[in-house]
């Protein structure tokens, strides 16, 4: 990698990223006469993502992921709750160890053709954070180069606008332009959804490489668990605006404990991620403006018990790192629900 002489101010760096009990509400705008309210899309997240990690949030669209990935940037203002990064808090949106939080890190989008100027070449595209800076003509010629040819974009391409090259290659331009500031943590929001199969799995081996050689923190939002399992080190599952289950990923996939985790990993194509029965959930997740009382998969849940519809279900430490909120091992660990 070049020596980032010329390329304006170097990133932070980033070593953990711990969030205590963050909430983010959005307002109601039902234009019913209670259509001043306020509801919670995510509430009470507990999550800590440390260096060289890739923490895969995973569940349903709807569940608060996007969210919870734009608050951490403040793309998103959070209510309640907080952050710690690098072990200094993060009082409000926006203050100074936030900016610190921001200036060393990046987001990638699902829809590559949505993020990126139509009216843009990939060139421009991608230099556009380096022009913002300051960025020297010469150096960022070179920065483009390096950055070209370490996410594979052909030379040729790079005068092209979106629409004449493929989805693969707009991602990849959207990786080059996330890693021209050199960050350290990637927000990656469903970054192969909207590509072919061909192209997700030489995106996969992309991000794979890159990580490696940036030494980059990855937190990937995706619903897909086979690519959860081959890429993170670390797994959270998101239900209703809640985390309920977080895992090393080894011990997650090899034995996951919450039931909406059980049924989204055998809802997956991919052979080999879930070996047992297939769990089949009945409804539509409710909605996060009435979650119901309890805990709230209550209604949904194959295993559900009298107490879930009452109280909600503490995080109970099943060991080697792995919690999951469900009264189901409460009860086994002994605690009080
Ligand atoms: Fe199912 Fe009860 Fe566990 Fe919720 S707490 S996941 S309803 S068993």
């Amino acid at each position: 990698m070049g020596s980032g002489q010329g390329e304006g101010k170097m990133a932070s760096t980033f070593s953990t990223l711990h969030i205590n009990r963050l909430t983010v509400k959005f307002k109601d705008r039902t234009g019913l006469p209670f259509g001043n309210r306020t509801f919670s899309v995510v509430r009470d997240i507990n999550l800590e993502i440390t260096a060289n990690q890739t923490v895969c949030l995973l569940g349903e669209s709807g569940s608060g992921k996007t969210t919870l990935a734009w608050s951490l940037l403040g793309l998103h203002p959070f209510h309640g709750g907080g952050m710690a990064f690098n072990g200094q808090p993060i009082e409000q949106p926006g203050d100074k160890v936030h900016q610190k939080l921001r200036s060393c890190s990046q987001m990638i989008f699902q829809n590559p053709a949505a993020s990126l100027d139509p009216y843009f070449s990939l060139k421009r595209s991608i230099t556009e954070p380096l022009i913002a800076r300051g960025v020297t003509k010469r150096a960022r010629a070179e920065r483009l180069r390096e950055l070209a040819d370490q996410t594979g974009i052909a030379s040729e391409l790079l005068e092209r606008r979106p629409s004449e090259v493929s989805g693969g290659q707009s991602q990849r331009a959207c990786i080059a332009r996330a890693l021209s500031t050199r960050p350290a943590f990637l927000i990656l929001d469903e970054p192969l959804t909207a590509l072919d199969a061909i192209a997700q799995r030489q995106l996969v081996e992309l991000l794979r490489k890159l990580k490696e050689n940036y030494r980059l923190t990855y937190f990937l939002i995706t619903h897909d668990m086979a690519l959860a399992r081959r890429i993170g080190t670390h797994v959270a599952v998101m239900y209703l605006g809640r985390i309920v289950e977080t895992a090393p990923s080894e011990a997650f996939f090899a034995n996951p404990f919450h039931p909406y985790a059980k049924a989204l990993l055998s809802s997956a194509l991919t052979p080999g991620v879930w070996e047992g029965p297939r769990i089949v959930l009945t409804g539509e997740a409710p909605s996060v403006r009435r979650p119901p009382a309890g805990c709230t998969f209550h209604p949904r849940c194959p295993w559900k018990m009298p107490i879930c519809q009452k109280l909600p279900p503490v995080k109970t430490d099943m060991g080697g790192g792995h919690r999951v909120a469900c009264h189901l091992y409460a009860k086994r660990a002994g605690e009080e629900v």
